[in-house]
C-alpha cells in the first residue's frame, strides 16, 4: 500500500516537473525586429514571455534611436548638433546634459589616442560625399585641416555650454553616437525587466545575458566579401563594435576613400581594413573601434593592451588577422 502511494507521488511529481519545463520553454520566446534609423540598420532581439510586452519594448528601442538621431544628426538642420556647428564659434551654446556628456567622453578618447579620435575631424570630413563620390582637393584639405583639433572645443561644466575657440570647426559624433544609442536602448530594456537581449545599430552590437544558456554567435564580416564572415565569436553579456573601410566608401583612381578620417592628414586611414573591439559597453567599443582603426596595428594594439576589459580583432591591409593577447589561446 505504502509503495503504491509512493509510486503515485513520484509519478505525479514527474508529470508536474515535466509540464512545468514544457511550459517554461514554450512560454517565453525570442522576439525580433529590424528598422532603419540613424542612417543605419537597427536590429533588436529579446527574450520574453508576452508578445505584446515584447513588441512594446522593441518599440521603445526604436523610439530612443529616433530621439538620439534628431538630437545628434549632422544632416538635420534643427538637431542640437547642427545648432552647435552653426553657433559655437561665435558664442557659447548651452546644450543638453546628454550631448555635453557625450562630447566630454569624445574628448577623453581624443586625449587617450593623442588626437586620433577627434570629433572635429568633420571640419574636413564634411567635404567628402561618399554617395556622390566627392572628395576635397588637396588645397581644400590643407585649408580646413587646421580646424581639426579637439583642444579648440571649450566645455563649460558649470553651465553646460560649448564654445569653439576657432572658426571653421565642425563636429560630428558618427564615431560614438551609435554606441551611445545602443547603450541607452539596453538600459531602457533592463529598466523594463528584460534580462536577455541583443541590440545592434550598424556595426555596434550589445548583448545582455546569453542565448538560452549558450553564447550568441557574432560574425565579423570579411572586409572584401560581404557574404562571408572572417571569424565568428561566441559572446554573451558584452559589447562589440566593428569599424571598416567598406561601410561608406568609393574608389577613385584605384584609391579607396572611406569614412574614417585621419585627423593628421584629412585623408582616409588606410593601414587597416577592419577593427573590432570587444568590451562591456557600446559607447566605449564604438569610439575605440574608430580610434584603433586610425591608430593602426601597432599603436592600436598597444592602446588595447593598456585598457582593462578591452580586446580587439584587427584585419590589416593584406587581409591578415591579428588578435589582442586576451583572445589568444593560452600556451
Ligand atoms: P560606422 O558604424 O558608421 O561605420 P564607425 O564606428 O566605423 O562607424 O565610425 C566611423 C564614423 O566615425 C564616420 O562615419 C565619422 O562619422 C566618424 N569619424 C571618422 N573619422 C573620425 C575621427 N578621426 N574621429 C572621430 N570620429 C570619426
Ligand atoms: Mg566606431
Amino acid at each position: 500500500m505504502h509503495i503504491i502511494k509512493l509510486k503515485k507521488t513520484i509519478l505525479s511529481l514527474t508529470v508536474f516537473l515535466l509540464l512545468s519545463v514544457i511550459q517554461k520553454t514554450s512560454y517565453a520566446e525570442w522576439f525580433k525586429a529590424n528598422s532603419a534609423i540613424m542612417g543605419t540598420a537597427i536590429h533588436v532581439e529579446l527574450w520574453h514571455t508576452d508578445k505584446a510586452t515584447a513588441k512594446k519594448n522593441i518599440q521603445r528601442v526604436f523610439t530612443e534611436m529616433k530621439r538620439i538621431d534628431s538630437l545628434m544628426s549632422p544632416f538635420k538642420k534643427e538637431s542640437e548638433l547642427s545648432l552647435i556647428n552653426n553657433q559655437a564659434a561665435s558664442h557659447p551654446v548651452k546644450i543638453s546634459s546628454e550631448l555635453f556628456n557625450l562630447i566630454q567622453q569624445s574628448i577623453k578618447f581624443s586625449e587617450l589616442s593623442n588626437g586620433a579620435f577627434d570629433i572635429t575631424f568633420a571640419s574636413v570630413g564634411k567635404l567628402y560625399d561618399y554617395r556622390k563620390k566627392i572628395k576635397p582637393t588637396k588645397k581644400e584639405i590643407i585649408k580646413n585641416l587646421k580646424s581639426i583639433n579637439f583642444k579648440n572645443i571649450k566645455l563649460n561644466l558649470k553651465n553646460k555650454s560649448i564654445f569653439f575657440s576657432q572658426t571653421g570647426i565642425q563636429i560630428d559624433l558618427g564615431g560614438i553616437a551609435k554606441g551611445h544609442a545602443v547603450d541607452n536602448a539596453i538600459n531602457i530594456l533592463q529598466q523594463h525587466g528584460i534580462t536577455q537581449a541583443m541590440v545592434s545599430a550598424g556595426g555596434d552590437t550589445r548583448i545582455i545575458g546569453d542565448k538560452g544558456g549558450r553564447p550568441w554567435l557574432v560574425g565579423i564580416r570579411d572586409p572584401r566579401n560581404n557574404n562571408k564572415s572572417a571569424v565568428i565569436l561566441p559572446l554573451s553579456q558584452s559589447a562589440i563594435s566593428t569599424s571598416g573601410d567598406y561601410e561608406r566608401y568609393f574608389i577613385k583612381d584605384n584609391i579607396r576613400h572611406h569614412h574614417i578620417i585621419k585627423p593628421s592628414t584629412g585623408d582616409s586611414a588606410r593601414e587597416l581594413r577592419s577593427v573590432s573591439i570587444i568590451g562591456t559597453d557600446s559607447t566605449t567599443t564604438d569610439a575605440l573601434s574608430t580610434t584603433v582603426f586610425i591608430l593602426g596595428l601597432k599603436t592600436g594594439m598597444k592602446l588595447v593592451a593598456s585598457l582593462p576589459d578591452i580586446e580587439a580583432i584587427i584585419i590589416d591591409n593584406n587581409g591578415q588577422m591579428h588578435y589582442s593577447t586576451g583572445l589568444m589561446p593560452a600556451k
